[in-house]
């Protein structure tokens, strides 16, 4: 998985690492095959510190990581793809998907 980087974040992130945002979407970043998003170029993500397994640039770090794991974004279906991308990795939404589905099975009698 990898974060999608805004232009925003590009600038935030590329002004606390003292870049320019030109050469960090160069050294980092890609378009995205599916849809011409900026993302990672490596993972794990460059920015994870592999022994402390935190991020090193968390209080800039893209909306994206900020967001996740995106209960919150709206329009809620339009983010349904990523919950299912999610659900093998994400605990939280492990839970979130199988209490919705619980919810729906008794609305709607299926059990
Ligand atoms: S939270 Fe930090 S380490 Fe994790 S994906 Fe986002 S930028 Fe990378």
């Amino acid at each position: 998985m990898t974060p999608t980087f805004t232009k925003q974040d590009i600038l935030r992130i590329s002004t606390h690492l003292k870049m320019s945002p030109e050469s960090f979407k160069e050294k980092w970043l890609m378009k995205s095959s599916d849809n011409n998003d900026l993302v990672n170029k490596t993972q794990p993500c460059q920015f994870l510190d592999l022994k402390s397994n935190k991020c090193s640039i968390y209080e800039v770090r893209p909306f994206d990581c900020a967001a996740f794991p995106h209960f919150k974004r709206k329009p809620f279906a339009d983010f349904n793809h990523i919950h299912e991308q999610n659900i093998d990795y994400c605990p939280a939404t492990f839970r979130f998907v199988t209490h919705m589905k619980e919810m729906i099975e008794k609305d709607y009698h299926w059990t």
